[in-house]
């Protein structure tokens, strides 16, 4: 699994008829421009997510009005490259669950390649989003990205702990450079660069971010309260990667960032000085590291916490990467297959959202 890791270091439906029930409140209002703000909420029940035909005359689900499960699908693009296999299978993941919206945390690392075409970068990224996503922001310190916002790369610490090839870095290098390590006004300045960038080509203005290596440590979070970002998704417990990261730098931070986030931790506050951010953590992580089985099991421990208290909702996040969706999405695809089939047999509703949604009373 180091392997594929390796490999990333390398490399509306807004749903006008807010189905079933579920009127989630957008706490915060859409910012994006385009045709791709945030979805205030999504249900469906278990065939509808199977088969994609929500609309096909079936009957409403007698429990969709309760608060039920909210599961948040994120996918992290890496900013390493687009390449066809992996953007035809986040379409192939599209057209299975077409009222899954998914929280995609873009990256404007791509403009930013030597020789790169604007409308060619646009164009690929627009093959896997859909109405209703919603467009965050996603960072990792690429060279070519912190140069283009003004700021002096720096090439340590890595999340490896073993430093740059000096030869990668001849293209474009930086994906595992711990953003963290920026100070607040720099990193700033590559957020306010990458919305800039995002927004230019057409994908509005992010107001969710989820960190390279889920490294949001404080002068992360300050600067991206300072450039107008509210929700970040960021918080990652660290027992479903230790296996992969085992020995590496990157473990022991996460440890030390988000000591207390667990598979059931739920969104919260996080003070940042007189402001605040939205967390929504990151739960169920992300598919290279975790098994099918292991994000439902995070889904059944959210019934099971549901079931204990109906009167507010479970929030649950999977995902995976863009740049390994050919290989991974795959386990994403299965677990919401069971996950729907779980919440059946449970008898609690299951409701597809994005932040505003995940955060939503
Ligand atoms: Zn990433």
């Amino acid at each position: 699994m180091r392997r594929a890791l390796r490999l990333l270091a390398a490399q509306a439906m807004i749903l006008s008829k807010l189905i079933r029930g579920l009127v989630a409140l957008p706490l915060f209002a859409s910012a994006c421009g385009g045709d791709a703000a945030p979805t205030e909420g999504v249900a469906a029940d278990a065939d509808d997510v199977v088969t994609g035909e929500g609309d096909n005359g079936k009957e409403d689900s007698t429990f969709a009005s309760e608060p039920g499960i909210r599961v948040v699908v994120t996918v992290d693009w890496e900013g390493t490259d687009l390449s066809s296999a992996n953007l035809a299978a986040m379409e192939a993941f599209r057209t299975q669950f077409p009222k899954v919206p998914l929280v995609q945390f873009l990256n404007a690392a791509y403009y930013t390649k030597a020789g790169a075409s604007a409308a060619a970068v646009t164009r690929s990224i627009r093959r896997a989003v859909r109405a209703g996503d919603e467009l965050g922001l996603h960072i990792h310190g690429w060279k070519r990205l912190f140069e283009a916002a003004d700021v002096t790369f720096r090439a340590e610490p890595t999340f490896w702990g073993s430093p740059l090839d000096a030869s990668e870095c001849l293209t474009d290098c930086g994906h595992e450079v711990a953003i963290s390590s920026y100070s607040r006004a720099e990193l700033r300045k590559v957020i306010d660069y990458s919305i800039a960038t995002l927004q230019r080509n057409g994908f509005g203005h992010a107001t969710s971010f989820r960190a390279g290596g889920w490294m949001a440590g404080a002068t992360v979070r300050g600067a991206l309260l300072d450039s107008g970002l509210t929700v970040d998704h960021s918080a990652v417990p660290s027992s479903p990667l230790s296996g992969e990261l085992r020995g590496l730098p990157l473990l022991d931070w996460v440890k030390t960032l988000w000591p207390r986030t667990s598979a059931t931790t739920q969104p919260y506050s996080i003070a940042v000085g007189s402001g605040s951010l939205v967390e929504i953590p990151d739960n169920g992580a992300l598919a290279d590291y975790v098994t099918t089985a292991e994000m439902v099991a995070v889904f059944d421990s959210a019934v099971t916490a549901y079931k204990h208290d109906r009167s507010h909702a479970q929030v649950v996040s999977i995902g995976f990467h863009q740049e390994t969706a050919a290989d991974y999405a795959s386990r994403v695809q299965r677990a919401l297959v069971t996950i729907a089939s779980h919440a059946r047999t449970a008898k609690v509703a299951v409701h597809y959202v994005t932040s505003a949604g995940a955060i939503a009373p």
